[in-house]
């Protein structure tokens, strides 16, 4: 069998796969990207939070991203029947950026690696991993081409950015059970064609239909927007029309806000469900390997973290990998494992208060401080390690202590 011989294989070239790759690259690390996919390829997650761009950054990718001319996103509306609540990220406690976007992934996706192959990255599409060997820290990966053909790819470090395809928590038998009922989403892509025009037309909006229940309109630069709907599991199943298309349709009616703008629209695919999709993995990183991104955790779309999450480990991973290729000792546990819980954590803590109604009480109430919201705010850009915040630092009860102050 043909053998390639590389300091790190990344598994998966979505934004987890795309950071790690640049960020080893530019350290001079001799590296190879493995991808099932051809891109573009359609992926959820759409709306992005403020500290991947440090990510993006990092990583060389923002005057590429900025020439697409995708969707700027200053903040995050939401909305319950006649109450509006939106965040301004310039207004948010922490230092950092103000500003990311809103876009759909195929497109951006692609722009990542369009660059990364412009640098001279080796990137093998359509190329799927079927095992992988351990001898200590090197490893043997077989992959297979669509040819069918098959070949190994021996590394120093395996870095696992394969998102929901989950590689080495299923080879290795990683998998751990999600602390989170089962939910649900469904989800399409239109033509905005009654978008009006303004501000309006462009906000990132999370519509609250019941406390468990939200729908959410991303519009895209394109003239094009995505909705989808959040739940438990039971009520998609539940509201189950005839087929997918018409399940989404009586969504749309059941949407004060939006029902005008959409009710009637064609969609551009026939709507998408996805269900029990909250993972876990019992660690994220072994000897030569670390997870990343999806295939290491995933709590929950409300809050956009996701992205976030797959670039923060993307690039922590690759610069950790980088000193121990280059012979200095890491602490894989302190210095990875336990910096990427914590933000889990932080987000965890939220998305509990905001299934639980504490959130959703504190978002709408006219009450709440300007401080505490700027607070809060820094959370939702992602600035989740900054522990001078209190609503970072106590997030397990920061929330619950405010809201249960308030009339
Ligand atoms: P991915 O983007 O999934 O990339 C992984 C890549 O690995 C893929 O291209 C795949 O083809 C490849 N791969 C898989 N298996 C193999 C294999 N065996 N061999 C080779 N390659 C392989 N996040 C947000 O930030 N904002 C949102 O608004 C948002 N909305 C969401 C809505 C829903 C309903 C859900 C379920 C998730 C949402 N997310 C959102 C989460 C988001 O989809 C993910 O967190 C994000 O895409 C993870 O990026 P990643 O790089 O880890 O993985």
């Amino acid at each position: 069998m043909i053998a390639e011989h590389v300091d790190v294989l990344v598994i998966g070239a979505g934004p987890s796969g795309a950071v790690a790759a640049s960020i080893l690259q530019k350290k001079g690390i001799t590296l190879k990207v493995v991808e099932r996919e051809h891109f573009p390829r359609f992926v959820i997650g759409e709306s992005l939070i403020p500290r991947c761009m440090d990510h993006f950054d990092e990583a060389g990718f923002v005057e590429a991203v900025e020439a697409k001319g995708f969707e700027k996103k200053f903040g995050a509306r939401f909305l319950r029947g006649d109450e509006v609540c939106w965040f301004d990220f310039s207004k948010k406690f922490s230092a950092g950026w103000d500003w990311t976007w809103q876009l759909p992934r195929a497109e951006f996706d692609k722009t990542l690696t369009d660059v990364l192959q412009q640098r001279g990255v080796d990137i093998a599409f359509g190329t799927t991993v079927e095992s992988v060997v351990f001898d200590g820290t090197d490893s043997v990966t077989t992959v297979r081409n669509e040819a069918g053909d098959r070949y190994e790819i021996h590394a120093r470090f395996l870095i696992d950015c394969s998102g929901y395809g989950r590689v080495l928590p299923r080879l290795l038998d990683l998998d751990a059970p999600s602390s989170f009922p089962p939910m649900a989403a469904t989800f399409v892509h239109l033509d905005d064609i009654r978008r009006p025009a303004g501000e309006e037309g462009t906000l990132i909006t999370f519509d609250v239909l019941e406390q468990e229940v939200w729908f959410w309109v991303i519009p895209f630069s394109n003239g094009r927007s995505s909705l989808g709907l959040v739940c438990p599991k039971e009520h998609l199943e539940a509201i189950q029309q005839a087929n997918h298309t018409d399940t989404f349709k009586h969504i749309i009616r059941q949407s004060e806000y939006y029902r005008q703008r959409f009710d009637g629209l064609d969609f551009l695919f026939e709507p998408k469900q996805i269900v029990s999709y909250a993972k876990a993995s019992k660690t994220l990183y072994g000897d030569g390997f670390a997870i990343t991104g999806n295939s290491a955790e995933f709590l929950d779309p409300v809050f956009s973290s996701g992205v976030c999450f797959a670039t923060e480990s993307g690039a922590l991973a690759a610069k950790l990998a980088v000193r121990q290729l280059n012979g200095e000792a890491v602490d894989w546990k302190r210095e990875y494992e336990e910096h990427m819980l914590w933000g889990v954590s932080v987000f965890r803590s939220y998305i509990r208060d905001w299934y639980s109604g504490d959130l959703q009480k504190f978002f709408f109430h006219k009450e709440v401080n300007e401080e505490v919201r700027r607070k809060v705010c820094s959370v939702l850009a992602g600035y989740v390690w900054d522990k001078e915040n209190p609503f970072v630092k106590k997030h397990d009860r920061a929330v619950r202590a405010v809201t249960h102050l308030l009339p």
